[in-house]
């Protein structure tokens, strides 16, 4: 069993080393999960809320040290993983506020029983294999809700933000979360298996790649566990005929741009009508060629680097691939002399189906342009996708954008005139895929929930 060496991609220096733990001591870690829950699924539901609304606190009161951390495991922007920090806490506030009521009882008046209670009783231990992207948010998005719902929770966060996994257990038992209730397993996939298989393991919640997702998908289906799965994407934006260019432009930029090019929700293909291609397209470059790309803990910085080398080497053989099936490089497309894991923001263009720009997902700060014909034909090419996480239009006239997102978009999320971004009471998640049930607010609460239909005669 090797052991896990992480290190900073804006300098190639590594950071720290991680021993992983052999089976039997990740299942024996699972049973003391599952001892914590068995006390945790006692404690009324405002009880539960007000541990988490501390844990809330806490993460505030360390917010500079695990943001810190976090730039240095995966190159985040600072001030990004600031921010990532405050929302983790404003998951806390808002599960703390909302929880209650979400996991309240129901009464039902059924037609043969005197009376109907529905009542929504935890599972157990939930188990939830994490991306590097958001090291901490996307920990915080499935564990708050499932200590809500009185689940005991275990991690596997990526190998390259192991610290960050284990900082935020540290700053949990500063919160006040009881003692192995939320588990941090430094493990390899062979054993994340053993763990699905566990038999304490009553849920599993993925969120990653489509092939990450297809192994965990297959692993939990052999044992009949119920399963999340937060999936990539190739999100589509749409510049409409009516839109304002130039707020197009910087909005198409940040959502593809925003932290590092390297997020789900991050637009990817750039679908512009042919009434407005040439305005966008060359405001749109225009913003990438100025974006300032260098250390990440630098206040002054636009963009930082990419979160791994090997990630880097393929996104650039996508960028590469596509090029020799006809796309054309803007800007951009080369990775540059030095160390760290640096990638310029690159614009590709006459991008088609075939190249790998157009049919699948680049996980980097790569855009693909493609003309549509008219407003029409855009929403036809948004939809072209075995994707469909997030996407967005770009408009005049917002009613009509509303209209197009409740009727046409094939995807878990619509953003209108904006970009992507998370919210506690909204729900998250995708289809085709993207993957499979929501995050956040009561939807995320009740993902691994019992339902449990009382009657009484
Ligand atoms: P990844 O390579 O799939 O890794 C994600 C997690 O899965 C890591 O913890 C990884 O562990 C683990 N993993 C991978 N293969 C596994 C296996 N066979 N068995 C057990 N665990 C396995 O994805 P990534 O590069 O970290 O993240 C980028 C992808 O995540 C993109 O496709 C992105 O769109 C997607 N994503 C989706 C969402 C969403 O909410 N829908 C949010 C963020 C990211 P190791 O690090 O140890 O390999």
């Amino acid at each position: 069993m090797s052991d896990i060496t992480t290190v900073n991609p804006a300098t190639g220096e590594e950071i720290a080393t991680y021993s992983r733990l052999s089976r039997e001591e990740a299942c024996a870690a699972v049973d003391k999960c599952h001892a914590a829950f068995e006390q945790w699924r006692l404690r009324s539901l405002d009880d539960r809320a007000q541990v988490i609304k501390n844990l809330g606190k806490a993460l505030r009161d360390h917010k500079e040290e695990l943001a810190r951390l976090m730039t240095e495991e995966v190159g985040k922007l600072i001030g990004d993983s600031r921010d990532e920090v405050e929302l983790c806490a404003a998951i806390c506030d808002y599960t703390a506020a909302n929880g209650p009521r979400e996991l309240a009882d129901e009464q039902r008046d059924p037609n043969n029983a005197g009376r109907g209670i529905v009542t929504y009783s935890p599972i157990g231990v939930i188990y939830g294999v994490q991306p590097w992207n958001f090291p901490a948010y996307q920990v915080i998005r499935y564990a708050i809700a499932n200590l809500m719902t009185g689940n005991g929770v275990v991690l596997k966060h990526a190998s390259n933000c192991t610290g960050s996994g284990l900082k935020i257990a540290e700053i949990f038992a500063e919160g006040g979360l009881p003692e192995n209730l939320f588990t941090v397993l430094v493990i390899d996939h062979d054993t994340s298996d053993a763990i699905v298989e566990h038999d304490k393991v009553r849920g599993v919640t993925l969120t990653g790649s489509d092939g990450a997702g297809k192994h965990i998908a297959e692993a939990a289906g052999k044992v009949l566990k119920p399963l999340v799965l937060e999936l990539g994407s190739n999100d589509a934006y749409l510049v409409l005929e009516d839109t304002d260019i130039d707020k197009a432009a910087e909005v198409c930029a940040r959502a593809r741009l925003y932290n590092n090019g390297q997020t789900c929700i991050n637009g990817k293909r750039f679908i512009v009508t042919d009434k407005v291609y040439d305005a966008f397209l060359e405001k749109f470059v225009a913003k990438f060629e100025a974006t300032r790309i260098g250390d990440p803990l630098a206040e002054d910085s636009d963009m930082g680097p990419m979160a791994r080398r090997d990630l880097r080497e393929d996104v650039q053989k996508q960028v590469d691939q596509s090029v020799e099936k006809g796309a054309r490089i803007a800007c951009g497309g080369e990775i540059p002399d030095g160390p760290g894991a640096f990638y310029p923001a690159t614009v590709l263009v006459d991008v088609a189906p075939g190249q790998p720009a157009y049919d699948d997902e680049i996980f980097g700060p790569v855009a693909s342009v493609i003309r549509a014909k008219n407003d029409e034909d855009a929403m036809r090419l948004a939809n072209d996708s075995r994707y469909g996480l997030g996407g967005g239009i770009l408009c005049g006239d917002t009613d009509r954008a509303i209209e197009l997102a409740k009727t046409h978009f094939d995807t878990g999320m619509v953003f209108i005139n904006t970009y992507g971004v998370a919210d506690p009471s909204m729900p998250f998640g995708g289809v085709k895929n993207s993957g499979y049930g929501r995050e956040h607010g009561g939807f995320g609460i009740k993902e691994f929930a019992n339902a449990k239909a009382i009657f009484v005669g």
